[in-house]
């Protein structure tokens, strides 16, 4: 066994099974699977480590992972043991922990146009033994069917576009920037050369960029052409992802549970692996879009699950105007948080989710990281130490906003429609 000393353990970093990270309701143990996904029975055992260990809430992140929440120091040992023992911890070392992230469809979407998981594993196993990638260095990897990952924020993105031909991207405020193409023969060796371009220039000190979209222009157009891309193409215009809901797959049905703000509680997991047993094939798989995916649903079962499911609290409508609001842990379970986020989206939605158009994105961030979203949302309200929000419409966490308010104003100002939503904050703020 093998996990930091607690005084290492620094806030912002990227967590992990081995290097937990202290928040405001204690230590914070996150898993890395492949692919999002585990079996019924390993997500039992989670969801009993989760009520034994911490506090029983746990969190499904905006990359597919799950996150163990409120485990004390004394205790954490005992479940870094426990996790090792079932092939669950990451391995050692400071690069990321997890290097892919993929759709939980992946592999059953009948739209994809080739099999993100092989792909995926085929860059991890290519690049498992690069040195100087940062933690959170980490690349989508999308089939092009029902559930894309543009909005994800990856360093590299791959997506399938028409024909054999897969587009490479890199992140920006907008979505992916698309920086070349190649043919999906060539889509694993052309990933990893990029992967160790970047790691090469940042062991070689001429970066110091910890994401690939913080690189000089120069330095991409390099490993650009050190990978081989031929010239970008046009992305296609593609879907939001749909949250919540039945989706046809290659074999049956799959249903995805989204969760309020991304957060279970023990019981809640506990009760989709025992859905999963019961209706599914016995997997579970986590979705980017902070929810849990049940696959291999018979059509004669999924009405049924829908209803124990919003018996139990999950969110089984993809316009359930909760859908519409993004939070993070906030205050006081983030000692890096300024305001009460799931508290106050929670008021928002409550008071005027059912009056903002499907679709509409409200992000509350306790403190400007935005984990919740790093991408752009229609408003995005972020926390500030004087207990009000930095108002920024259509951008992130990160931009600049003068117009600060609090929560009570902001209710008085949020109006039944995107138009007027814009109208409510027409002070120029960026
Ligand atoms: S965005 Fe939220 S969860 Fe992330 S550090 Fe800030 S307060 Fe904590």
């Amino acid at each position: 066994m093998s996990a930091l000393s607690i005084p290492n353990r620094r806030r912002g970093w990227c967590p992990g099974v081995r290097r937990p990270m202290e928040t405001g309701d204690g230590l914070l143990v996150r898993l890395h699977p492949f692919g999002g996904r585990l079996t019924a029975n390993q997500a039992r055992l989670i969801a009993e480590a989760a009520g034994k260990f911490g506090n029983g809430h746990l969190d499904v992140t905006a990359r597919g992972n799950l996150q163990i929440r409120g485990v004390n120091d004394e205790i954490y040992p005992a479940l870094l043991a426990l996790l090792e023992s079932e092939g669950l911890a990451e391995p050692e070392g400071d690069g990321p922990n997890r290097l892919t992230a993929v759709s939980p469809l992946a592999g059953l979407d009948p739209h994809d146009r080739f099999d993100a998981l092989v792909l995926a594993e085929a860059i991890e196993s290519e690049t498992v033994s690069v040195d100087g990638l940062p933690a959170k260095f980490f690349v989508a990897v999308d089939g092009g069917g029902s559930m894309p990952l543009d909005a994800i924020g990856a360093d590299l993105h791959l997506a399938a576009e028409g024909g054999d031909t897969v587009a490479f991207s890199t992140a920006s405020a907008d979505g992916p920037r698309n920086i070349g193409t190649c043919s999906l023969k060539r889509a694993p060796a052309a990933a990893t050369s990029i992967v160790s371009g970047f790691a090469r220039m940042r062991r070689e000190g001429r970066t110091e960029a910890g994401r690939l979209r913080d690189l000089a222009p120069e330095l991409v157009r390099e490993i650009v052409e050190q990978a081989g891309l031929e010239p970008p193409a046009v992305p296609p215009q593609r879907p939001v992802p749909q949250r919540a809901g039945v989706f046809q797959t290659r074999s049956g049905k799959a249903v995805l549970l989204a969760l309020t703000f991304g957060r279970c509680s023990s019981d809640q997991l506990e009760q989709a692996a025992h859905w999963s047993k019961r209706f599914g094939n016995g997997e579970i798989h986590f979705s980017f879009t902070r929810g849990i995916l049940l696959p291999g649903i018979a059509d004669r079962d999924a009405s049924t699950l829908i209803a124990e499911a919003s018996r139990a609290g999950f969110i089984t409508e993809a316009s359930d105007s909760r859908l519409s609001f993004l939070a993070c842990p906030g205050k006081p379970d983030c000692a890096n948080a300024l305001v009460a986020a799931p508290a106050d989206a929670s008021r928002l939605a409550g008071t005027c989710g059912d009056l903002l158009p499907q679709g509409t994105t409200v992000h509350v961030s306790g403190c400007p990281k935005g984990c919740a979203h790093p991408g752009r949302a229609d408003l995005t309200l972020v926390g500030r130490a004087d207990g009000r929000y930095d108002i920024v419409p259509n951008g992130t966490a990160r931009d600049v906003s003068s117009l600060h308010l609090s929560i009570d104003e902001i209710m008085n100002r949020l109006l039944p429609n995107a138009a007027e939503l814009r109208r409510a904050f027409p002070e120029r703020m960026r």
